[in-house]
């Protein structure tokens, strides 16, 4: 597209890079060193990409011997310099990588900015917008870079103020690679001095999995060549490192960088499985969503897989089911072949198996968290608590285990409860275990659905979230006991007195008056405080559910509820002596509406309920005024 460069010519940054940049450098001011991890984890990518691309091309061999990523400066120069041996780039990947922000997100993004410059610097840290960073500390930078694969001349200049504009130009290159120098504006020219280097490299970069290289100027003058290099980091792959030698916070660094997420890591796991087949897992689970999680189901970018410490993909659709999506961290086996594709991926036996234990493991360090409970739990279980739910949806090997992870508001108490812990507090003979599906707690607390249960002392869980509905229409039971809703009036109340005569007259009374609308209409002494409430058959689906069927946009099959009434309540005692007619007619749908809408369930005709009880309200009134006045 882009003819090639054969003297000097200038480009325009694309309006989103420019809109960038300016964002960029004032909210991330105060925490201006990342843009040294930035560079550095460019380079890394870079030499892995080169590695990895010299598996199979020839001509690329011996290239990835000597990978090092080299940092050096002059305080006279006001420099600094980052280069690294990795595959460079060609003019054309320059002019998208450097000049465009590709990412599909980035304008979302930027949308999403507050203008706060804290939350800002927190949110563009999880981005990871990588390169710019350097413009934070730099009022110029030139990148020279040479494709791996292309000749020393094929190589191109790339350099900016970051004022809009870049200027890209040929050039000659020795090696293949990518050298960057930033010329430091003057407020940042402290950061040029062995000591702050070394420190926020190793604060930053210590994991970085190759030797990442000081180059310390001379003292003295006079000799020339007295450059010391000074190798500044670990430069092994942590998750290859004894356990037993790794900090809490190398382990946190490490996933910082990894995940691009500056909060850092709620909990991790770190195995090391030796044997006919030996391959290290490094899982984590982060504190927070990333911004995109929830929204975007196909996003699965979570585990890496490495094969002999070789970077080989986001293999996250391979490892990882859905469900767990929100985990990070990295697979490295030692008996994959290097030049593993996708396809074989899919098939790969041994994958199946690094799968299945990648799963066991990450719902191992989720059941931790949820014994620990205390603030932890709270944070994994807010951020990601309705994604894990999903499993129950779509995992059905673990299907149990995921549910048992579960928490839920509940009728006993303030505290989520778990379906164990109501288990263990039911009754010897309950043989199930009660839930109420509402829009929240709050509605859900005051349905009459409940009174019933109340009455009777038995605990009823409290669900609340949208796709709870979907949960428990996947999970008839739990171990052992069935679940089931206290909507289907399924409570086996022996006890409860049985309506009378009058009582089912009157519900025969009310079938007729509302006709098609209603299904069944039967008088039970469930309810101690509601007139009447909406029973679904044990099978159907509940108003809940067609609520956010039909917000959802699928199709919602045509049911009709069951009306239950309560005879011992005043009002029903005085439709009962209401003779038919019109009035008659207008308090049983009224009866009815009553009921739908303490169920959260949405009337056919608002405006003809208003009308109704309005007309009922001015005949009482009057009828009391008068009554007074007489
Ligand atoms: P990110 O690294 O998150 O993709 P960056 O802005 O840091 O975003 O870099 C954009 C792209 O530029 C990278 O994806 C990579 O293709 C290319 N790039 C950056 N630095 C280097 C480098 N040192 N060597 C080769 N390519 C690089």
């Amino acid at each position: 597209m882009t003819e090639k460069t054969t003297k000097p010519a200038t480009h325009r940054f694309d309006a989103e890079v420019n809109q960038l940049l300016k964002l960029m450098i004032n909210a991330l001011y105060s925490n201006r060193e990342i843009f040294l991890r930035e560079l550095i984890s460019n380079a890394s990518d870079a030499s892995d990409k080169l590695r990895f691309e010299a598996l199979t091309d020839e001509n690329l061999k011996g290239l990835d011997s000597e990978l090092t990523i080299d940092v050096s400066f002059d305080p006279q120069a006001h420099t600094l310099t980052v280069t690294d041996h990795g595959i460079g780039m060609s003019e054309a990947e320059v002019i998208e990588n450097l000049g465009t922000i590709a990412k599909s997100g980035t304008r979302q993004f930027l949308e999403s900015l507050s203008g706060d410059a804290k939350q800002d610097a927190n949110l563009i840290g999880q981005f990871g917008v990588g390169f710019y960073s350097a413009f934070i500390v730099a009022d110029e930078v030139v990148v020279e870079t040479r494709r791996a694969g292309l000749s020393p001349e094929e190589a191109i200049r790339w350099s900016s103020k970051g004022e809009g504009e870049y200027l890209l130009e040929p050039t000659t290159k020795d090696k293949p690679g990518t050298t960057i120098v930033l010329h430091v504006s003057e407020d940042h020219r402290d950061l040029l001095n062995q000591w702050q280097l070394q420190r926020i490299i190793r604060h930053y970069s210590n994991h970085i999995a190759f030797p990442i290289q000081l180059q310390i100027p001379a003292e003295d003058e006079k000799d020339k060549d007295g450059v010391k290099t000074e190798v500044v980091n670990e430069a092994k792959a942590l998750w290859a490192r004894p356990k037993n030698e790794i900090e809490d916070e190398e382990y946190q660094s490490f996933y910082s960088s990894l995940a691009n997420d500056p909060q850092g890591a709620l909990s991790w796991a770190h195995h090391q499985v030796e044997g006919t087949q030996s391959y290290s897992l490094l899982l984590y689970v982060p504190k927070q969503a990333p911004f995109d999680l929830l929204m975007n189901r196909d996003a699965v970018e979570g585990l890496k897989l490495y094969i002999q410490r070789v970077f080989i993909m986001d293999a996250a659709e391979q490892l990882l089911p859905r469900y767990l999506r929100f985990m990070r961290g990295v697979v490295d086996s030692s008996d994959l072949p290097l030049n593993v594709s996708r396809e074989i991926l899919q098939d790969s036996p041994l994958l199946k198996k690094i799968r299945a234990t990648v799963i066991k493991r990450s719902l191992d360090l989720i059941e931790k968290i949820t014994e620990d409970g205390g603030d932890d739990w709270k944070k994994f279980y807010e951020a990601f608590g309705t994604i894990l739910k999903e499993g129950v949806i779509e995992d059905f090997e673990q299907r149990e285990r995921v549910a048992s992870l579960l928490r839920f508001e509940t009728t006993h108490g303030d505290e989520m409860a778990g379906f164990d812990a109501y288990l263990d507090r039911m009754a010897e003979d309950q043989e199930t275990i009660w839930y109420l599906t509402a829009e929240n707690a709050q509605v859900a607390k005051s349905s009459p659905h409940l009174e019933a249960f109340k009455k009777k002392g038995i605990e009823v869980l409290l669900l609340t979230d949208r796709i709870d509905e979907w949960v428990v229409s996947h999970l008839s039971e739990y171990k052992g006991k069935a679940l089931k809703s206290v909507t289907t009036g399924g409570l086996d109340d022996k006890e409860a007195k049985k309506p009378s005569k009058a009582a089912k007259k009157l519900a025969g009374r009310i079938k007729k008056a509302l006709g098609d609308q209603v299904g069944e209409v039967n008088a039970t002494h469930h309810m101690t405080d509601s007139a009447a409430r909406i029973v679904n058959d044990e099978h159907g689906m509940s108003l809940q559910m067609q609520k956010f069927m039909r917000q959802a946009g699928q199709p919602v099959p045509e049911t009709t509820p069951n009306l239950e009434i309560n005879p011992d309540h005043a009002l029903v005692e005085v439709i009962e002596n209401e003779a038919d007619g019109e009035r008659f007619e207008s308090l049983a749908r009224l009866l009815f509406d009553q009921a739908l809408l303490a169920e959260g369930g949405e009337l056919a005709d608002p405006a003809a309920y208003v009308r109704d009880v309005n007309a009922l309200l001015v005949n009482a009134l009057r009828t009391t005024d008068s009554e007074s006045a007489s």
